[in-house]
């Protein structure tokens, strides 16, 4: 089968990279700044509200534009679904994708750690917005791979982006499986909350016509969210855990075609 959400969400990551990266080549910057903040054609301000809360936090004064930007991204993230952000933005991602496929193509699936609580990431959440605080910093941008990443490919500063990416990869490969992603970083657990009643959703369409293969688990970054549709064997039942990434990856495997995208209220069958 064709992974077309797969291709679709590369190449969504890529071309906002691409942007970042290209002012050289595209003669005048697409966007300036990074993730954190950016101005999109010199005319459209987009923020990260986690960002803009933790500075909230920290008592510094924001800039209206920052804060109509910040609004704008929460509101999309709200109304759609928040980790969203994870799956088709995050060029951590792709990273720790990378290193997920690595695993399996060496066979490996041991970890120092060898589980832990998903839940942990809220309490990195918590952790940051109290630092913020507490230190009137915006704590968690001292550490942020994500923007440690655009920061290099905007600006030419490799050296904190590739300490960055190459943490995330060692957390992966050797600390804890899924462990940056799926267990640690408060970015996605914010968007997460964020997005808590998004209306999109993957939902099972045919559960009735499911054969247990396991392969939806397997490519799954967040298996657990798929087990509770699976199991109530109702037509139309949506993943509404906020932990979904709404990346596609179940719809790309399943060769039983148990899955399909539902824009509305979770909680209606669409018969
Ligand atoms: S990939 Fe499809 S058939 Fe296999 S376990 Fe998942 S839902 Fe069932
Ligand atoms: S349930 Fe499907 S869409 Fe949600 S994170 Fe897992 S693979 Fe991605």
């Amino acid at each position: 089968m064709t992974p077309r959400w797969l291709i679709a969400r590369r190449g969504v990551q890529l071309t906002l990279l691409a942007a970042f990266a290209g002012a050289p080549w595209w003669g005048a910057p697409l966007v300036q700044g990074t993730l954190a903040s950016s101005r999109w054609f010199g005319a459209l301000t987009l923020s990260d509200p986690l960002v803009v809360l933790q500075a909230a936090l920290a008592g510094h004064a924001v800039a209206a534009p920052a804060l109509l930007g910040a609004a704008a991204v929460a509101a999309l993230a709200a109304v759609l679904a928040g980790r969203l952000y994870c799956g088709w933005v995050c060029p951590v991602n792709l990273i720790t994708d990378a290193v997920e496929a690595l695993r399996r193509a060496i066979g490996w699936h041991g970890a120092l750690l060898p589980r832990a609580d998903r839940r942990l990431r809220r309490v990195v959440l918590a952790g940051v917005l109290l630092a913020s605080a507490l230190t009137g910093s915006v704590a968690w941008e001292l550490l942020n791979p994500i923007s440690h990443v655009v920061r290099a490919l905007a600006f030419g500063l490799w050296g904190a982006g590739a300490v960055a990416l190459a943490a995330v990869a060692v957390c992966d490969l050797l600390l804890l499986r899924r462990g940056w992603c799926g267990h640690l970083c408060p970015v996605g657990a914010f968007y997460g909350l964020l997005g808590r009643f998004g209306r999109l959703h993957v939902q099972a369409r045919r559960p009735e016509a499911c054969t247990h293969c396991g392969d939806c688990f397997q490519t799954c970054p967040e298996p657990q969210v798929i087990a509770p549709v699976l199991q109530r064997q109702a037509i139309g039942t949506v993943i509404a855990d906020v932990d979904c990434l709404r990346c596609g990856r179940c719809l790309d495997r399943c060769a039983e075609n148990v899955f399909a995208w539902r824009l509305g209220a979770p909680g209606r069958s669409p018969r």
